[in-house]
C-alpha cells in the first residue's frame, strides 16, 4: 500500500514537471528582454531535466523533495536579491518572493527536523538582512527601508512560530509513543513476554461478543512446586520461559496465548471445529510432554478447554475451563479435558 501511495506520488510529480518544462521554456523564450528570466530560467530548465530524470531513475522521493524545497527556497532568495538591487525595486515582487520564502520554511519544517527547520529558517532571516541592509541601510527613513523592515520582521515571526510548532508537535509525539509503551508494558508478563491477565481479560471481553467459534484453554503445569523445591526457583523460572516458548510454537494463525498467572496459561482459540481445537492442544500438551526439559527432566500439564456458548459471560466460560482443567487433573494430569456445555 506504502509503495503504490509512493509510486502514485512518482507519476504525479514526473507529470507535473513535463508540464512545467515546455511552459518555463515558452516564458524563457518569450521574456529574452527581462534580465532575471533571461539568466536564470535556463538553471531551473536545468533543474526540471535533472529532477524528471532522477525520478524517472528511481531515487528516493523523500530526497528529491528536499532537494525541490531547498532550491525554491534558494530561487526565491534570488529573486528577493535581484528585487532589492535592481535601479526600481518592485515593492510587489519583493513582497511575493518574501510569502514564497516564509512558505518554504513551512515545506522545511514538514520535510526535514525541527532543529534543521530552524537552521534553515534563521539561514533564510539573516540572508535576507544582510541583503536588504545592504540595499536600504542608511536610508533609515526611507518607505522602503520600512517596507523592508516590515517585511523581514514578519519572516522572523514567522521563523520563531514555526520552531515553537515542531517543537510542541515533536514533544506531543514523544508523550504518545511513552503512553504507548507503557500500554504495553502493563499487558505483558516480564517473565515470557507474553500476554498478561490484564490482556487476556480485555481480550476475552471483547471476544465473547461473537461467542460462535471461540474456545478457552486454560493450561497448567503439573506438579510444578516440587520443580521449584527440587531445582530452585530460578530453574522454576526457565521451565516456564521453555513452555512458553513450545506452546507458541504450536499456535495457529488468530490463537492468542498468554499467561494467566503462576504457572497457568490461556489460549484462545478461534476455530470452528472442535475435532481441530481438541487437535492444536493434544499438539501442545505433547510439544511438552515429550522432550525432556534441560537441567529438570519430563515435565508436563494439564489442559481444560470450554467452548464459548450464546448468552456466555466471561466469568462463565473461566469456570467451565477451569473445572475441565480440574478434571484433567483428577484424572492423572498431563492430558486435555473438554468441559461439558453449562446447563
Ligand atoms: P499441580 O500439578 O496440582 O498443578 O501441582 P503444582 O505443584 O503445580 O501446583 P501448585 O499450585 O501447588 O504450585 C504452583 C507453584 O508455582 C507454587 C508457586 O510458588 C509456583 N510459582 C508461581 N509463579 C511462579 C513463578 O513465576 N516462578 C516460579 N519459579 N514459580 C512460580
Ligand atoms: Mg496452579
Ligand atoms: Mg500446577
Amino acid at each position: 500500500m506504502q509503495g503504490e501511495a509512493q509510486s502514485i506520488k512518482r507519476g504525479f510529480y514526473l507529470a507535473a514537471l513535463l508540464v512545467a518544462l515546455p511552459v518555463v521554456g515558452l516564458t524563457w523564450w518569450l521574456n529574452q528582454e527581462h534580465p532575471y528570466v533571461r539568466y536564470t530560467y535556463p538553471l531551473f530548465l536545468g533543474g526540471f531535466c535533472l529532477w524528471a530524470w532522477r525520478l524517472w531513475a528511481g531515487a528516493r522521493l523523500e530526497r528529491i523533495e528536499r532537494e525541490v524545497i531547498l532550491a525554491v527556497g534558494l530561487v526565491f532568495l534570488g529573486k528577493l536579491a535581484y528585487g532589492f538591487f535592481s535601479p526600481e525595486p518592485d515593492w510587489s515582487e519583493i513582497e511575493s518572493a518574501y510569502w514564497v520564502l516564509a512558505f518554504v520554511m513551512v515545506l522545511v519544517y514538514l520535510s526535514f527536523s525541527p532543529r534543521q527547520g530552524l537552521w534553515v529558517g534563521l539561514g533564510v532571516v539573516g540572508l535576507t538582512l544582510v541583503l536588504g541592509l545592504l540595499r536600504f541601510g542608511g536610508e533609515w527613513a526611507s518607505s522602503e527601508f520600512l517596507s523592508f523592515l516590515r517585511s523581514e520582521t514578519r519572516l522572523l515571526a514567522m521563523a520563531g512560530l514555526l520552531y515553537l510548532l515542531a517543537a510542541v508537535k515533536d514533544h506531543l509525539a514523544r508523550a504518545n509513543r511513552q503512553v504507548e509503551e507503557m500500554h504495553t508494558l502493563a499487558r505483558t508478563d516480564p517473565l515470557t513476554g507474553l500476554p498478561n491477565r490484564l490482556a487476556l481479560s480485555e481480550r476475552l471481553e471483547a471476544e465473547i461478543q461473537s461467542p460462535h467459534g471461540l474456545f478457552l484453554a486454560l493450561l497448567d503445569v503439573d506438579h510444578f512446586k516440587q520443580i521449584n523445591d527440587r531445582h530452585g526457583h530460578a530453574t522454576g523460572d526457565a521451565v516456564l520461559k521453555e513452555v512458553a516458548r513450545r506452546l507458541q510454537a504450536g499456535l495457529r494463525e488468530g490463537d492468542v496465548l498468554g499467561r494467566w498467572g503462576g504457572e497457568e496459561f490461556m489460549i484462545l482459540l478461534r476455530e470452528e471445529s472442535l475435532q481441530n481445537v481438541l487437535a492444536a492442544l493434544e499438539r501442545m500438551r505433547e510439544s511438552i510432554a515429550f522432550w525432556p526439559f534441560e537441567g529438570v527432566g519430563a515435565v508436563s500439564a494439564s489442559f481444560g478447554v470450554a467452548e464459548a456458548q450464546f448468552g456466555d459471560t466471561v466469568h462463565g466460560l473461566l469456570e467451565r475451563a477451569d473445572q475441565a482443567l480440574y478434571q484433567a487433573k483428577r484424572m492423572g494430569r498431563n492430558r486435555v479435558e473438554l468441559a461439558g456445555l453449562s446447563p
